[in-house]
């Protein structure tokens, strides 16, 4: 997974931070760190989370780059069990 960061819509409410501080980090004045995200696999529903509590939509996933998942995908083909 891969997050942009939409540094000017950031006000510093530190809201990602609190739900993963490994994966986001801040200034000295709580403000987000400029520049795109790598997320782990094993950190993305961490990261999906943090994302969502920002209430300036500064923060957005970007799965372009990345094979896309959906729960969906996920049902098992005939034959398998
Ligand atoms: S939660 Fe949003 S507004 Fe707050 S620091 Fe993080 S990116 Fe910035």
């Amino acid at each position: 997974m891969h997050i942009v960061v939409h540094k000017t819509k950031c006000q510093g409410h530190a809201r990602c931070w609190a739900q993963a501080p490994n994966i986001f980090k801040l200034d000295d004045e709580g403000y987000v760190l400029p520049g795109d995200i790598n997320v782990a696999q094993e950190d993305e529903l961490l990261a999906s989370r943090a994302v969502r509590s920002c209430p300036e939509s500064a923060l957005e996933i970007d799965r372009t780059s990345a094979a896309r998942f959906e729960p969906a995908d996920m049902q098992p083909s005939a034959g398998e069990a």
